[in-house]
């Protein structure tokens, strides 16, 4: 709960909000109706509930927040393939999200924080610092109120017609903690929220579709691997060593590589899951053959141990006020041979949205929000 607001009932689980319904003096199956209203059917206010009595619902009204976001701006992508949402929350600040479509389904960027406090010296989301981590319900009404937007008012087949035809879906099929915010300095939270949005009663989304992603803060990546949730853990890597890696990344002091290989090594040992490694090649930074060669080695190693991963590589996204520049796509696709030729596994991130600012962070610095 944030001081000074309503308590925000998404954040709430099942077993509390039966509590909750019992406390009241309701029947105990009014908790299925309400945990199905505030998770499944993303409704945004509680008058929509129409299973409940109104007394009821004006009680809840009294009791709680249910959705704690806005939608203060979108910007669609010419070609269709991305919208980008800027919320804002009930404190005034705001926070970004990004919706994706791919082939094999469409896919939600969620922000765990309102901004971060890693400093990563490419990076939009870090450059006021952190303001807060968000709640439970914060991380979960971005899903919803997307999905809302695009499935339920048909906002996207208002702006592209015709292009919904090839697909019947009305639902995201994954969800990537990657936007705005380090969600392993906000724990707790985005643990909530996973849990909340795979519950089978609620959104039902399978873990194995949801991926986080660290700046390597070696603590979290080893509560993880006791949860028992068959996510993907992502690693921002970004150099191919621990001197270039702290030019450009302030946390590599406190987590050196070999630290946050260790971890790796046991996450995969215990939970059998592929890891993926984020590369965002930087012009003259981090592009060169000898620094593929050099990351070929460490994944090799890292390999010989019987790790599956995967080498993510992502054409920087420039950003206002920072000197970072995007490798031509020569250097891009030889960088990639290089590892392929070491037999690792590796893409290239489709580019997605650069025209309308998705790289993290830019639009909340865009001016019109506080
Ligand atoms: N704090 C987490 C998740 C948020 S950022 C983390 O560090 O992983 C999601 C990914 O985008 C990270 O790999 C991050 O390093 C990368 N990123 C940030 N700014 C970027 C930029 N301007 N261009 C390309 N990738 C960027």
């Amino acid at each position: 709960m944030v001081v000074g607001m309503k308590d925000q009932i998404r954040s709430y689980t099942y077993d509390e909000i039966r509590k909750y319904i019992e406390d009241i003096g309701e029947k105990g199956f009014r908790a299925g109706q309400l945990f199905e209203w505030v998770q499944a059917k993303r409704v945004s206010d509680f008058s929509e509930m129409t299973n409940l009595s109104v007394a009821l619902r004006n009680r809840l009204d009294e009791d709680f927040l249910l959705d704690p976001l806005q939608i203060r701006r979108v910007q669609r992508a010419s070609d269709g393939s991305t919208v980008k949402y800027l919320f804002g929350l009930s404190d005034g600040d705001a926070i970004e999200s990004v919706w994706m479509r791919y082939r094999h389904g469409d896919s939600i960027c969620v922000s765990s924080q309102a901004g971060c406090r890693m400093g990563c010296s490419f990076c939009a989301s870090t450059m006021k610092g952190l303001n807060r981590s968000l709640t439970p319900a914060e991380m979960l009404s971005q899903v919803y109120d997307i999905e809302r937007e695009i499935y339920d008012y048909g906002a996207y087949e208002e702006a592209f017609p015709g292009k919904s035809r090839d697909f019947n879906r009305d639902r995201v099929s994954s969800i990537i903690v990657m936007g705005m915010g380090e969600p392993f300095d906000n724990y707790d939270n985005v643990i909530r929220f996973i849990r909340l949005l795979v519950d089978e009663k609620g959104r039902n989304l399978s873990a194995r579709e949801v991926t986080v992603s660290t700046c390597g803060l070696t603590d979290g990546i080893y509560r993880l691997m006791d949860e028992e949730l068959p996510i993907t853990l992502a690693i921002s890597l970004h150099a191919p060593n621990d001197e270039i890696r702290s030019r450009i990344m302030p946390v590599a002091k406190a987590h050196p590589m070999d630290e946050i290989f260790e971890a790796c090594k046991e996450y995969f040992h215990k939970t059998g899951r592929r890891i993926t490694f984020e590369y965002s090649l930087m012009s003259g930074i981090n592009d060169g053959d000898a620094h593929a060669s050099e990351l070929s080695e460490k994944m090799r190693a890292l390999m010989k141990t019987g790790v599956r991963l995967h080498i993510n590589l992502i054409p920087v996204n420039a950003v206002k006020g920072r000197k970072v520049e995007r490798p031509d796509l020569r250097v891009i696709s030889r960088f990639k041979k290089i590892l392929e030729k070491n037999k690792i596994n590796a893409t290239i991130r489709r580019e997605m949205g650069s025209e309308i600012d998705a790289a993290c962070g830019q639009l909340r610095l865009s001016g019109d929000n506080p």
